[in-house]
């Protein structure tokens, strides 16, 4: 799946919106990425889970793993591909990631950790520390969308994305948008009508 085909998938399930956004940073940007809104679709996540899987085939991943809770449809679809099974760890009261819910990890068992979205790819790193704290092997890394400044890497991991998207932000003071005039709006609100004059 091309870097074109994925987004195309993104605008028609209204996952990517392309316009003047108030983001709840409050800062502005021309692009919202909600990518829960493409993986509503089950035949379109197991579409990009399948081309996301396909990169890492023939590397012998045993198990997916993601933290959740938006990696854990990407790790469910990647694993289908990869006919391995797929967990997730989640945040205990104390906010560290844990693998809960009876879900373990047998000793070299080789994981590919996945996320939905990597920007900074803090929860990917945390997920790939609880495999290794229960003895599995992180051998490769992914996500559906690689939205960070520079490409994204994990230790000297194979990473696999299905698209790179630069989603520039802007203060408000620097908005070019609103200097050209427009109003920044939340994403998924209707434009305001124009009054007819
Ligand atoms: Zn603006």
């Amino acid at each position: 799946m091309s870097p074109e085909e994925f987004l195309a998938l993104a605008r028609d399930a209204g996952a990517l919106l392309e316009g003047h956004f108030l983001l709840s940073s409050g800062l502005h940007s021309p692009r919202y990425f909600q990518c829960a809104r493409l993986l509503a679709h089950p035949d379109v996540a197991t579409r990009v889970g399948e081309a996301l899987g396909r990169q890492a085939a023939g590397l012998g991943v045993d198990v997916a793993v993601a933290p959740a809770l938006g990696g854990i449809l990407v790790a469910h679809e990647v694993a289908r591909a990869l006919r391995v099974r797929a967990l997730f760890a989640e945040r205990d009261a104390s906010g560290e990631l844990t693998l809960r819910r009876g879900f373990s990890i047998e000793p070299n068992e080789k994981a590919m950790v996945l996320e939905d979205v990597v920007t900074t790819g803090g929860s990917l790193r945390e997920t790939m520390e609880v495999v290794r704290a229960h003895g599995g092997t992180v051998i490769a890394t992914g996500a559906l969308v690689d939205r960070g400044k520079e490409p994204a890497r994990f230790d000297d991991l194979p990473f696999f994305s299905l698209t790179r998207l630069d989603v520039p932000v802007y203060d408000p003071s620097a908005c070019p948008l609103c200097q050209s005039g427009s109003t920044a709006v939340k994403p998924g609100s209707r434009p305001k009508k124009q009054r007819s004059a």
